[in-house]
């Protein structure tokens, strides 16, 4: 199936209203969709050890993420699953 294909059935399924862009790999995500990220800003306490970092006062900004894009990027594998 080709990208455009991809996209025209994207928007016939979803509603605008839940479209957005996923802003690690660039292509049309569902934010309804199970596993999807949005991405917070907030406060994180500054350890020595490090671990275990909880996020005070988070802020949800209008950016998003397929779960899988998200876990890629934990592994450090994003660049080489780049699509676009
Ligand atoms: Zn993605």
């Amino acid at each position: 199936m080709s990208r455009l294909n991809e996209d025209e059935e994207f928007r016939a399924s979803v509603p605008e209203r839940f479209r957005s862009k996923c802003e690690l790999c660039g292509n049309p995500l569902d934010i309804r969709a199970d596993g999807v990220h949005q991405r917070t800003s907030g406060w994180v306490k500054n350890r020595s050890g490090g671990g275990g970092h909880g996020v005070s006062v988070p802020e949800r900004e209008n950016k998003w993420a397929h779960g899988y894009c998200v876990d890629n990027a934990t592994r450090g594998l994003l660049r080489q699953g780049r699509m676009f």
